[in-house]
């Protein structure tokens, strides 16, 4: 995978990019990330990349001029056959989450555009973007952290750039459900005990342990998650007694 970052502090992303599992996929060669200074693509002498709004009102906004010579020069560079997203970072897009996420890591190249200021100019929204990505309902000084939201998350998802460092199609949201919770050495902290069914070595039943609290845990904290998630007739079963124990609990009084 391609990844062309289109940012006026590409400074600001190098650390993060630079680091663990980002740094090793790039360097198993599973994705190349360039970062773009839009003032590089800025004409003139002084190589302006905003100015402001017609029609008044505050702040500045990111011209068009600069935004579409960065991206006609990234596409340049490569095979034009590549199936590709050009993706606004703002808090108008689409929620983010791990589905987009999935279809993004199937995509051969993404170019991520950040915006700053009161935004980017209409004209790349409507003639350049294809994908509009918000990371939620809040606002952000500048697109960037954004970028690396969005690009860690499909990193991560790339066949083999986790390595031994977990199992993505178990995490959160990739199932579905949310995912249980886990335990390491000391078996006790202060004496808290890790649950024995972990330490039993019966595989069986610890599959069956991760999944019961993958669905507790989902049921307790993101129920709407339940109503889309694929369940087996134990996993319902299971909720069931949830929810048994829960109106008992609601009502003091323990009739089994
Ligand atoms: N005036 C814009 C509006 O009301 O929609 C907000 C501009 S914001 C201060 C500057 C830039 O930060 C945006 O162009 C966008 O690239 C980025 N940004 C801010 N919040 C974001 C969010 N929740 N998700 C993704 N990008 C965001």
């Amino acid at each position: 995978m391609k990844i062309d970052i289109v940012t006026l502090f590409p400074e600001m992303l190098t650390g993060y990019l630079g680091q663990s599992i980002l740094k090793r996929a790039q360097e198993a060669e599973l994705l190349t990330i360039d970062l773009h200074n839009i003032r590089d693509y800025a004409a003139g002498k002084h190589q302006i990349t905003d100015e402001p709004p017609y029609g008044g009102g505050g702040g500045m906004v990111l011209k068009p001029e600069p935004l579409f010579a960065a991206v006609d020069a990234i596409r340049s560079q490569d095979d034009q056959t590549k199936s590709e997203k050009v993706i606004l970072m703002t808090p108008q897009g689409r929620p983010f989450t791990q589905a987009i996420a999935k279809d993004l890591s199937e995509c051969e190249r993404l170019i991520f555009i950040c915006g700053r200021y009161e935004g980017v100019d209409e004209r790349v929204r409507q003639h350049l973007v294809t994908e509009e990505i918000s990371i939620g309902d809040y606002v952000l000084t500048g697109g960037e952290l954004g970028a690396m939201v969005v690009v860690d998350a499909v990193t991560r998802l790339l066949p083999g750039a986790l390595g031994a460092e977990g199992a993505a199609e178990t995490d959160s949201h990739a199932t579905g459900l949310l995912e249980g919770p886990h335990y390491t050495r000391p078996n006790q902290f202060r004496g808290h005990l890790v649950p024995e069914v972990l330490k039993s070595g019966h595989a069986a039943n610890i599959k069956r342990w991760h999944r019961e609290q993958a669905l507790r845990r989902t049921w307790q904290r993101r129920p709407e998650m339940l109503l889309s998630a694929e369940l087996t007739e134990d996993d319902r079963r299971f909720l069931a007694t949830l929810a048994h124990e829960s109106a008992a609990e609601l009502t003091g009084n323990d009739n089994n």
